[in-house]
């Protein structure tokens, strides 16, 4: 057997063993560099991967390599040389003792990129794997392929640090490439700055030289004509030039409202590609990236506490070890189960509180254009009809409402009637990819509103 045969012999096994989410975010880009005299080395993209394969996995791999090959009797890992800077600039964050937050990190002028976010400490999930490949090639091949590069998703799930890390990439392959990062609004006040000093072809080409253009948040440009217009011209004439354009939004580009027809197919014309929500087994493995980031460490227990309350924001995920981590360096105490409870109460419970069946009444109506008042009508309209029982679904789904209850907040229906909307989204749901990421755009509105 050659190194790559065996590598991919262990990579067989430890994929049995563990998640895809732990499989993608630990073993990608590893691979065997040298097996001589009993002993493997294998390459690993960073420091992060390293110290991970070392503690965690570190003896199930040494078995697997010994049963491939008796004479093993050693796995070292080494971080890969073209990674080393990186990993460097990656290491600084680390705390000190008694800071609490990430090392302030200096965003650079010329390019807005935050050195904080890069590839090496982004969590690979089933939820963002498509996002995150996507980013990856983009940033190996800036202008060459997925251009643009659309991402959307909703608050908090990491689109951010994905154009960033993109940024960030380029920097270290390409120095002598142009990165601009902005994010919407920014571009649409120098736009509407540039119009009121008439600098409009000094901004203009101040775009042309940009090699790779990363605007976030685009569905704040939606009613801006001029803005739109604008934009329109940068896209075109850098698309022309085989420049790398990547875009982020909470929504696809076909739910962005007021938004020209020609700049959506802009959009629609390159790579598309959406984060979801992390899976229980990604949530704990981002928290456990976060710890090692932050060299601490927290009981199993607790993480998993974190990951069973906090779904649908990483941020919030985030901010939730953060609390935990504090109180840590404060009391000098690592919290259990109850002070955890209590330190986390208003994060925990805040999401359930804002989240109402007018809520989702609202953002049901709001979606299909429709008036709260028609969807609990009692219309038999086709039209109203769909998004009622989407409405009712979402009832049951999210907040466990009873159907009886469900029943009556859409005009004094009878139980019966809620029972059947449920069955019939739900069937829908399983059968029609399509629809299912329809609830999940409303889902995210509803949660993120
Ligand atoms: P968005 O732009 O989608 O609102 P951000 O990119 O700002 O979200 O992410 C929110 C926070 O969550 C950031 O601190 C970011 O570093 C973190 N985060 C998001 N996704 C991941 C991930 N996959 N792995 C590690 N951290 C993540
Ligand atoms: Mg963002």
């Amino acid at each position: 057997m050659d190194k790559e045969d065996v590598w991919q012999a262990v990579l067989a096994q430890v994929q049995l063993d563990i998640s895809p989410a732990n499989f993608a975010t630990w073993f990608k880009g590893t691979e065997i560099i040298s097996q001589k005299e009993g002993r493997v080395v294998i390459s690993v993209p960073n420091s992060f991967a390293k110290e991970w394969l070392e503690n965690k996995y570190g003896k199930t791999i040494l078995k697997i390599l010994h049963s491939l090959d008796e004479e093993t009797k050693e796995a070292k890992y080494e971080v890969r040389k073209t990674g080393l800077k990186v990993t460097k600039k990656a290491a600084v964050p680390f705390l000190d003792a008694g800071q609490l937050e990430f090392q302030d990190f200096e965003i650079d002028k010329e390019t807005n990129l935050n050195p904080r976010y890069t590839f090496e400490n982004f969590v690979v999930g089933p939820f963002n794997e498509l996002a995150q490949a996507a980013s990856w090639a983009a940033a190996k091949n800036p202008g060459q392929v997925y251009n643009p590069l659309f991402v959307y998703g909703g608050v908090g799930l990491g689109k951010t640090h994905l154009l960033q890390a993109v940024g960030n990439e380029v920097v270290k392959n390409f120095s002598q490439k142009k990165i601009k990062y902005i994010p919407s609004e920014k571009f649409t006040s120098g736009v509407v700055s540039s119009i009121r000093n008439r600098e409009v072809d000094n901004f203009r080409s101040k775009y042309q030289t940009i090699d790779v253009l990363i605007i976030d948040d685009i569905q704040f440009l939606a009613g801006k004509e001029k803005t739109q217009e604008e934009f329109f011209h940068t896209f075109n004439s850098l698309y022309e030039k085989n420049r790398q354009i990547i875009l982020s939004s909470d929504r696809p580009p076909k739910a962005i409202p007021a938004l020209a027809e020609r700049l959506r197919s802009r959009f629609e014309g390159g790579m598309i590609a959406d984060i979801s929500y992390p899976d229980y087994e990604t949530r704990i493995a981002i928290l456990k990236a976060k710890c090692l980031e932050r060299k601490t460490e927290m009981p199993e227990e607790i993480l998993g506490y974190i990951s069973s309350n906090v779904q649908r924001n990483i941020r919030e995920l985030e901010g939730a070890l953060n609390r935990l981590i504090a109180y840590q360096k404060l009391q000098n105490l690592t919290p259990d189960l109850e002070v955890t409870k209590s330190l986390l109460k208003s994060l925990v419970t805040a999401p359930n509180k804002t989240v109402t069946a007018k809520k989702i009444i609202e953002t049901v109506a709001c979606f299909y254009d429709l008036k709260e008042r028609e969807i609990i009508s009692l219309s038999r309209k086709k039209e109203i009809v769909k998004p009622r029982q989407i409405a009712m679904f979402l009832l049951r789904e999210e907040l466990k409402s009873s159907f009886p209850f469900i029943g009556r907040k859409f005009g004094g229906k009878d139980h019966t009637t809620a029972i059947h909307a449920y069955e019939k989204i739900a069937g829908e749901v399983n059968k029609d990819e399509n629809f299912a990421e329809e609830i999940e755009l409303i889902k995210q509105r509803v949660f993120s509103g």
